[in-house]
């Protein structure tokens, strides 16, 4: 039987690490046993769904590049893949339960714990298994059914509430962690399915779906084990085979507190923002909780696909290390081609207001040659404006006391800088090696450390003490324009010896 499995997200939120782990290892397996991925909207909590979150889905997966196979935006065989566009489904199924004497009204809605297990029914996961005697005391389920039909038939407000079994037990066998059972007086009596609105709870509509669109495999994270004995007693009552489940380990933080907000960025849209590359963050997270093949980091989506097994994914839970990330998306800057990076960094250099969005064509061929003086260097694309501002914006002659090596005073690096404006008009720049040998022979001369003859110099051309190496610098800026700042520098650097004397 060919495999399927779907990421199942609700748009209640920005799509984050965890959610995108999730996605990407379903997708991964189906590509690696050649099945079918698919995009399921789980948008039935209709306070808390929202069209930003469901964009903000939408963009974070064509930025990260990887597409599904059936899913709201490509349609496929088993739609609609929104729920809210199923809800004549979920009703129906639960009219089956209740025929099938699987489920039963319920009439207790204005009752306020009856009301508050509905809301936490439509919610989530982690209430679904309760300690012995918490929860609804399954009022209605004492109730004649053909009484119950009557009043839910002439029209009195009711919920549908599924039949916990009062005993025995619940198991299931998990891909990852092996049999997990639970008593069925464990688990919480009898939740919600249909709510009085006549919309269902997550339980019902996931339940349904994953049937009906034939899921093979249900990979999702471990907070979701607690509403597995409800799902597989679902399974039972309809006379269903349940999915094969395979709940994911947690992501932490350092600190091994679940990934938040206040260990970094968890939203995929601020590592975007934050000139990360995709296939870095994409090659990053498949490693959380996975290995692939031994002694290697860098793989590729297809390599991905290619190499995983459910059989590699860790029990343990994964440490989010925002270190080991940034070295990925080091290693992927280094990988691009010259004309990649300046694709690539030219929204951000446009941001900072150093070329035009669609950059002219002299901006262009700067930024081409600028590609190399930043690639070995870059962490982030966002480090490009600083890095290269000098090239596209004409900086303010720096302060003399930035120019000042150490233990120099201001007439010393006017010397300095003097010295090596004459040298600059005698080389190439691009000639990297002339230049050195030209610049340490003058610093003896003058009994100066190589450094503090350069230092004066690459403030004055490129407005920081930390640029990209100052000879090709000079050589993409042009000798022309090097030597104009320099010159002012001197100047600056007179004034100032002037004053302080
Ligand atoms: N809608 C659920 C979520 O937001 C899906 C959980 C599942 O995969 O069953 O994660």
């Amino acid at each position: 039987m060919k495999a399927r499995v779907r990421y199942a997200p609700s748009p209640t939120g920005l799509q984050h690490i965890g959610s995108v782990r999730t996605a990407l290892f379903n997708y991964l397996f189906a590509k690696s046993v050649g099945g079918d991925f698919i995009l399921r909207l789980e948008d039935t909590d209709r306070t808390r769904s929202s069209d930003a979150y469901v964009k903000n889905l939408y963009d974070t997966f064509r930025w990260l590049g990887f597409y599904w196979d059936e899913g709201p935006d490509v349609g496929g065989p088993a739609g609609p893949y929104v729920q809210s566009e199923r809800f004549a489904l979920y009703r129906e199924h639960a009219q089956r339960l209740v025929d099938m004497d699987k489920a039963y009204y319920c009439f207790c809605a204005e009752d306020k714990a009856a009301k508050k297990d509905e809301a936490a029914d439509d919610d989530a996961s982690a209430d679904a298994a309760s300690p012995s005697g918490f929860g609804y005391p399954r009022t209605c389920r004492a109730l004649d059914p053909a009484e119950a039909g009557k009043r839910a038939a002439s029209g009195e407000p009711h919920v549908i509430r599924l039949k916990i079994p009062l005993d025995g037990v619940t198991a299931f066998d998990d891909i990852l962690l092996g049999r997990i059972e639970w008593k069925n007086a464990d688990v919480n009596p009898d939740p919600v399915l249909l709510k009085s609105d006549g919309f269902p709870t997550y339980h019902l509509a996931n339940v349904v779906d994953d049937h009906l669109m034939g899921i093979t495999h249900v990979m999702r994270a471990q907070e979701w084990i607690p509403s597995a004995p409800l799902h597989i007693i679902m399974y039972d009552a309809f006379g269903w085979e349940p999915p094969k489940l395979c709940h994911l380990p947690m992501v932490l933080g350092e600190d091994g507190h679940k990934l938040s907000k206040r260990h970094g960025a968890t939203a995929v849209d601020e590592f975007r923002k934050k000139g990360y590359l995709e296939a870095a963050l994409i090659n990053y997270v498949a490693m959380l909780g996975c290995s692939y093949e031994d002694g290697r980091d860098i793989f590729s989506l297809d390599d991905l696909a290619r190499l995983f097994t459910m059989e590699h994914i860790n029990k343990a839970p994964a440490v989010f290390d925002y270190v080991k990330l940034e070295w990925f998306n080091g290693q992927y800057i280094r990988m691009l081609s010259d004309a990649e990076l300046v694709s690539r960094i030219t929204p951000f250099m446009a941001e900072a207001g150093l070329v035009a969005a669609e950059p002219t064509e002299a901006q262009a061929a700067a930024l081409l040659a600028a590609a190399p003086l930043v690639k070995e260097r870059l962490k982030y694309l966002t480090d490009a404006p600083d890095a290269l501002r000098f090239l596209f914006a004409e900086p303010a002659t720096p302060p003399a006391a930035e120019m000042l090596p150490k233990k120099l005073d201001a007439a010393d690096a006017a010397r300095a800088l003097s010295a090596a404006v004459g040298l600059l008009r005698a080389v190439d720049p691009s000639d990297h090696d002339a230049c050195e040998s030209a610049f340490r022979e003058k610093a003896a001369e003058l009994g100066l450390k190589l450094g503090d003859l350069l230092m004066p110099l690459r403030v004055a051309v490129t407005g920081t003490k930390v640029s990209p190496p100052l000879f090709q610098s000079i050589a993409a800026l042009g000798t022309a324009k090097a030597l104009a700042r320099a010159e002012r520098a001197v100047l600056a650097l007179l004034a100032a010896a002037e004053e302080g004397r």
